[in-house]
């Protein structure tokens, strides 16, 4: 049962209404939308709000009396979500919303000191006495502050064998000879290199890229093509389609000059001809005869 402190605070919804209307713009408060009791001595009176960029929102006016017989003042003035307005998405911290292939020309990404990615690497001879080193933490950890740890290579693992160049993307399961027999592929060293390469084949979309084992392409060195398993067609023309083109009657007349122009140029090369082993002296002739 409402006691009198709160029956006062709920009957000065006018007062509300008008510490609001001091305080903001009254084209912007609507209709009156209900209280809800905050405390002994605070109450709190909902207002509309109307203005366009606000849709869903409303004015919360809160207001404080002492006792029964104390003036009501208020206490904050707030612009409040309801449940159909329009809100930003939740905040997230921008190392949680990069992705990977998300580092671009001149972008620096910082990695953390605690990244489970990494594990100090072997970077004096001290630890090699304190702690005896596995080969893991040792292989290539020599000049390195930090080198990948087991979490870190079996989430790459992971990454590289699930992506593009795994055994279930798309160019590898069109095709039956794998990386694995392929001489384009290039082994990596490290526990890595038991199930990754690194594709050599210039004509290959991976060329240059760590790929798995078990994936594969049409490039494979080992595959051969019988060139005359192939079947091919007979030359075909259509001659129902002609490309004409428009010709102006000058065009037509310079056309024939070029014509006879040829055909006497070809006369005069018969005429230059050396026909001189053709050609019967008479008079030798006749003096050989007198001669027998
Ligand atoms: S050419 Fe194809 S099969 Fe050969 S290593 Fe590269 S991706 Fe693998």
């Amino acid at each position: 049962m409402a006691n009198a402190i709160e029956t006062k605070l709920n009957n000065a919804k006018d007062v509300a209404r008008n510490f609001l209307i001091e305080d903001i713009t009254e084209q912007c408060v609507g209709e009156y939308l209900g209280f809800e009791v905050e405390g002994e001595n605070t109450l709190t009176h909902k207002f509309k709000c109307v203005d366009k960029a606000y849709f869903g929102w409303h004015w919360s006016v809160t207001l404080a009396a002492a006792d029964n017989s104390s003036e009501v003042t208020v206490s904050e003035i707030l612009l409040l979500p309801g449940e159909k307005a329009i809100l930003a998405k939740p905040w997230v911290p921008w190392e949680q919303r990069v992705e990977p292939g998300d580092i671009g020309v001149g972008d620096v990404l910082p990695t953390a000191a605690d990244d489970v990615r990494l594990v100090p690497g072997y970077t004096g001879v001290d630890d090699l006495f304190e702690e005896k080193l596995t080969p893991q933490g040792w292989e290539v950890g020599l000049g390195r502050f930090r080198v990948l740890s087991v979490p870190g290579k079996d989430e790459t693992a992971i990454r590289w064998y699930d992506g593009d160049r795994g055994p279930r993307a798309a160019i590898a399961e069109a095709v039956t000879d794998k990386c694995v027999s392929c001489g384009f592929y290039v082994a990596i060293s490290g526990s890595l290199g038991q199930s990754f390469g690194v594709c050599t084949n210039k004509f290959a979309a991976d060329d240059g890229k760590v790929v798995a084992l078990d994936h594969g392409c049409g490039g494979h060195s080992e595959i051969v093509v019988d060139l005359h398993s192939i079947p091919t067609g007979g030359m075909v023309f259509d001659d129902n389609n002609l490309d004409t083109t428009e010709v102006s009657d000058e065009e037509v007349v310079e056309a024939e000059v070029a014509d006879i122009d040829e055909d006497d140029d070809d006369d005069t090369e018969v005429e230059d001809l050396d026909l001189s082993v053709d050609v019967i002296d008479e008079s030798e002739l006749e003096v050989s005869e007198e001669e027998n």
